[in-house]
């Protein structure tokens, strides 16, 4: 194994990662810019490829007010599927910019699914009282993804770098000053220094070995984050979809519901009448989940492989006609993954980890508290969606909030003109930290600590968790994390060292699950995709708070700060 020299590389703005969120920041900044502002864009996998591609179901925004739909309606089903736990301020500026971002992708190209009256259509989804999820099929992240990056080819001032793993941030001062990252098919270390930066590198979900989530979404950036000192935010609000396939966990969107599909128990019967009687099976995902889970729980379920017991999506509602033509994609995972048809049978699921709530802890325009340093998408914590996202806000919060935070970054920068340097001190860290990381420090295999993470998570830190589950899985997770630092990582090679990869995210995981568990732990209460059944109630007067997870001295700790409430009292969730 041979390390190389670094390579430094001079921009003003280095935004990580090409999902919606970096995308459509990178375009902002860049025409905010006029061409002054020299961007870096750079992604650990190929720059069209992120996990935002796979995003099927829709994108909120309230475009039919004529017909119906209203700013204040998409901010209180948002406020009440969140369980209370969001920022209502935030909410309200949310809500009214997604209509503009919807319309301006509309104006770049991007094909979104007509009404007969040729006016854009919207499908329904969980938790919202009018259907406003705007749609292109059920490829809708694929569609917006490719409308973006088209869009960002206009702009010649953003460089584009493929598979570019970023393994820390320099920060000096509380002052950005740049990334350090190494090529992946060569190993070249690189600094990528910058006046500024935007961290979009989503959220957590591979902490769980049961998941909707790519193998790329493992916490990254806010690992990273975690590690320099910065604050994490509601980290133990993981949300769990309840159309996950079995055994797979990949997703089935929550559009089959929107246009009529039904979960079915063993006996046959639609149970969601009973635990949501309006919403029935669209009620918001945290209450479909555990409504699910009660129904496996207590023997109404089907005996799954490897425990992943389960119950069925029943399509027959939607009629065939309606299915080929807006869930094409939804019978080809059924084909290819479990061999069934839906237009024939029903297809097997279960409750799946989905969506991260929390992140790291910015501003209402991203910025995250260090000086040059913004933070967008998953992997933001702007306290839009509490303790529970509803359905098709993130992709609209990714393109509001990446845009925010691309205006903000460039309209600084465009007014602050000092640089920032590098030191020898930099260029040693780089070389000295991936040097550390091929050495051999123990005999422990890095698969297996993941493996034995995903088992923990699945079992302690799933829909339903209490205070014994939590501490034993606390516990393992502390042991994973000592082992996590006496690994052997077998492939010494420079080019595409998929092992090194592996070990570095697998280490940013196991520190992130201790956020989650210990953050879970430590709230007493039952709050959206939270629930205790050691205190299975919402408890306002103690938890109506933000939870805030810092590492100092080596020690993680927990501390909280108020939700901000606009006109919508917290009351009873019922649907
Ligand atoms: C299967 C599925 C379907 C979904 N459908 C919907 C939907 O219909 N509607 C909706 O609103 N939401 C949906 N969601 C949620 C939504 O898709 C995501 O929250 C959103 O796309 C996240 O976008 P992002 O830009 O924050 O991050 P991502 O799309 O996850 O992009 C992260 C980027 O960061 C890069 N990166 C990460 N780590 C590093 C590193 N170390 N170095 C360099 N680069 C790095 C990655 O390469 C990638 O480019 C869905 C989620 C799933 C799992």
């Amino acid at each position: 194994m041979e390390i190389y020299l670094v390579e430094v590389f001079d921009y003003d703005l280095v935004i990580v990662g090409s999902g919606l969120a970096g995308l459509r920041a990178a375009i902002e900044a860049a025409r905010i810019g006029k061409g002054k502002l020299r961007i870096a864009i750079i992604a650990k996998n190929q720059l069209m490829r992120p996990h935002s591609i796979s995003a099927e179901g829709g994108s909120a925004a309230v475009l039919y007010m004529d017909e119906g739909d209203s700013f204040d309606l998409h901010a209180y089903d948002t406020i009440k599927g969140s369980d209370y736990l969001c920022d209502q301020d935030v909410v309200e500026f949310f809500v009214r910019q997604c209509p503009i971002d919807i319309l301006e992708l509309e104006h770049w190209g991007i094909p979104w699914a007509r009404r007969n009256d040729g006016r854009i259509a919207q499908r329904p989804f969980g938790g919202h009282s009018y259907p406003r999820a705007t749609f292109a099929a059920d490829r809708t992240g694929f569609y917006e993804i490719h409308t973006l990056y088209d869009t960002l080819l206009k702009y010649d001032n953003v460089d584009k770098f493929h598979e570019q793993f970023v393994y820390d941030f320099l920060i000096e001062n509380n002052r950005f000053r740049g990334v350090v990252a190494f090529d992946i098919p060569t190993g070249q270390i690189r600094i990528f220094k910058a006046r500024a930066g935007i961290v979009a590198t989503g959220g957590l979900g591979r902490l769980y070995g049961y998941t909707t989530y790519s193998h790329l979404v493992t916490g990254d950036g806010l690992a990273i984050a975690l590690r320099r000192g910065m604050k994490l935010k509601d980290i133990e609000f993981v949300q769990f979809h309840p159309t996950g396939l079995v055994p797979s966990g990949i997703l089935i969107t929550e559009g089959v519901r929107g246009d009529g599909g039904i979960l079915r128990n063993a006996k046959g019967e639609r149970f969601m009448e009973k635990y949501a009687p309006t919403k029935k099976d669209l009620a918001p995902r945290d209450i479909v989940s555990r409504s699910m889970m009660t129904e496996i729980l207590e023997g109404r379920g089907f005996k799954g492989p490897g425990g992943l017991d389960y119950l069925l999506l029943d399509f027959s509602p939607i009629g065939a006609e309606k299915i080929k033509e807006k869930l094409s994609q939804v019978r080809e995972i059924g084909a290819h993954y479990v061999g069934i048809d839906p237009l024939d049978s029903p297809l097997p699921v279960r409750p799946s980890a989905h969506y991260t709530m929390g992140g790291i802890d910015v501003t209402h325009t991203g910025f995250t508290g260090v000086t040059g340093l913004w933070a967008a998408g998953e992997t933001a914590c702007l306290s839009i969606h509490g303790s529970n996202r509803l359905g098709a806000n993130s992709t609209s919060e990714c393109v509001v909030f990446g845009k925010v935070a691309g205006e903000d970054s460039a309209k600084w920068l465009l007014t602050n003109s000092n640089s920032v340097d590098l030191s020898e001190g930099d260029k040693k860290y780089a070389e000295n930290f991936l040097a550390d990381a091929y050495r051999d420090k123990g005999d422990y295999d890095p698969y297996e600590i993941k493996r034995e993470l995903w088992t923990t998570m699945d079992k302690d830190a799933y829909v339903f968790r209490n205070e014994n589950g939590l501490t034993e899985g606390l516990k393992i997770i502390r042991g994973l994390i000592e082992k996590s630092g006496k690994i052997s990582i077998s492939e010494k090679g420079n080019v595409y060292n998929q092992n090194l990869i592996a070990s570095l995210e697998m280490k940013n995981l196991v520190e992130l699950a201790e956020v989650v568990v210990k953050g879970a732990l430590e709230r007493k209460e039952s709050r959206g995709s939270h629930f205790r059944t050691d205190y299975p109630t919402r408890d306002d007067d103690n938890y109506l708070k933000h939870t805030i997870a810092r590492r100092a001295d080596g020690a993680l700790n927990i501390s909280y700060v108020p939700v901000t409430l606009t006109k919508w009292k917290p009351e009873p969730r019922v649907y």
